[in-house]
């Protein structure tokens, strides 16, 4: 049993110590001391069922015994020494993870952290087509670095500061919200307006999600990315496809978020889920586009210590051997239905979207004019919590349920989540 601090100690002590911008989700904080596939514990060792993942970290499940085993061995038998010498671990975790890589994709970098692997991507980009320009999209979210920082598309997320310079933001292709509803060429025309308007005509690239995640859940509008991709090389620039939430099956249908669109991009980049829990991230490209950097040395002290590339390793073996993609799919597919169920019921559900296991429900006060409901969203996720679920919370206005469960959960889970949210919002 757990023998550390309070919960309360541990409040204060965060307070005093750590950052003050950090956010906690509810607003009788719960303390997590334990995790074990979809559940996590509290300090009195009550269970909960986790549809957050960490934040769409978890990817095959807390503590998963395969990949605890692979960094437990890895750990004893060497944790670092940098690529200055040769080690097996990162090598063939490089190669693995090539070959799950569609088209000439087969360059990985690997960094500590999506931030840092949309860094690298972004300027990839640049010294490969000499230009400077990156389109990113409103409402996105690539990362809290100087130079991510630019791409986020949400005011929350931006001091007011220069965030980088050279980012210029498109219309969101948002089917539930933006102007065009689900027709994603025409938010494609605003990428040709945008480049011809703030760019010189040409441009480095563009980065966007497939599903907006910190967002709100926001898959792109149909069409949109195919539109854009075409646009953005005819300006000489790159297409790069940000995975860090939506990739590893998580979508069920297919392995990576981008192939949701049919577009294959120039530069791939993960973190989160890649690592279930482990500091670990990636950059992949192709071999012409990596050269762009070669003309100077590059060097990441952790990315791919041999203890990550173990994990990691892991991850990606237990994905396949456990079918984890099909099942996302399976139960992704009957989550959206319950979820659906609900928004008959209950008229504070303006929009239930997503894939897989990456799925929104956004809470409106009126259906016609989708006035955005925080502080309704806020109240069903504390009962919901109370209730034994932990969910996610997300966009700008926070009026919308973010459920990215670890990928071992179950249809019974669906089940009950769907449950336990049928009475939270009935007690609204
Ligand atoms: N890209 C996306 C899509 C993300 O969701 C995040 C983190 N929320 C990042 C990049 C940044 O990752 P990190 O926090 O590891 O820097």
């Amino acid at each position: 049993p757990y023998d550390g601090p309070s919960a309360e100690e541990v409040l204060a002590m965060r307070k005093q110590h750590l950052s003050p911008s950090l956010f906690l989700h509810f607003k009788k904080p719960v303390m997590i001391v334990e995790g074990k596939m979809q559940y996590l514990y509290d300090e009195r060792g009550r269970r909960y069922l986790d549809a957050f993942a960490g934040i769409v970290t978890v990817s095959v499940g807390h503590c998963h015994p395969e990949v605890v085993e692979a960094i437990n061995h890895q750990n004893q038998l060497l944790q670092h020494t940098t690529t200055i010498y040769l080690n097996n671990q990162v090598a063939e975790y490089a190669k693995e993870l090539a070959d799950r890589m569609p088209g000439n994709l087969k360059v990985v970098y690997f960094v500590n952290s999506g931030s840092e692997a949309n860094d690298l991507a972004i300027m990839l980009a640049r010294l490969h087509t000499r230009n400077w320009d990156i389109i990113c999209l409103r409402n996105a979210y690539h990362g809290m670095s100087l130079g991510t920082m630019g791409t986020c598309g949400q005011h929350t997320w931006k001091q007011p500061m220069p965030q980088g310079f050279g980012y210029h933001h498109a219309l969101n292709p948002d089917p539930y919200r933006g102007a065009f509803g689900d027709d994603g060429r025409r938010y494609a025309a605003d990428v040709a307006d945008l480049i011809g308007a703030a760019t010189p005509g040409r441009v480095a690239g563009f980065i966007a999600e497939s599903i907006q995640g910190v967002g709100g859940t926001v898959p792109l509008a149909s069409g949109y990315l195919p539109e854009v991709y075409k646009l953005i090389r005819q300006a000489g620039g790159l297409c790069i496809a940000d995975e860090v939430q939506t990739g590893f099956g998580r979508t069920g249908r297919h392995y990576w978020g981008f192939q949701r669109q049919g577009v294959l991009p120039d530069i791939v980049t993960m973190a989160k889920g890649i690592g279930n829990g482990l500091p670990l991230a990636a950059v992949v490209t192709t071999p012409e586009i990596a050269a762009a950097m070669s003309g100077r040395l590059h060097f990441n002290t952790y990315g791919g210590n041999p203890v990550c590339s173990a994990g990691g390793r892991a991850v990606l073996r237990v994905v396949d051997s456990a079918g984890l993609q099909a099942h996302c799919g399976r139960v992704g597919a009957r989550l959206l239905g319950r979820l659906r169920g609900l928004a008959e019921k209950h008229d504070v559900i303006g929009d239930v979207r997503g894939e897989g296991l990456m799925l929104g429900v956004e809470l409106v006060r009126d259906r016609r004019t989708k006035e955005p409901a925080p502080s309704e969203t806020a109240a069903v996720m504390e009962s919901m919590k109370d209730l034994g679920v932990l969910m996610g919370k997300g966009g700008l206005a926070g009026n919308v349920f973010r459920i990215k469960p670890p990928m071992c959960f179950t249809e019974g889970d669906a089940d009950f989540l769907a449950e336990v949210m049928d009475e939270a919002l009935s007690r609204l």
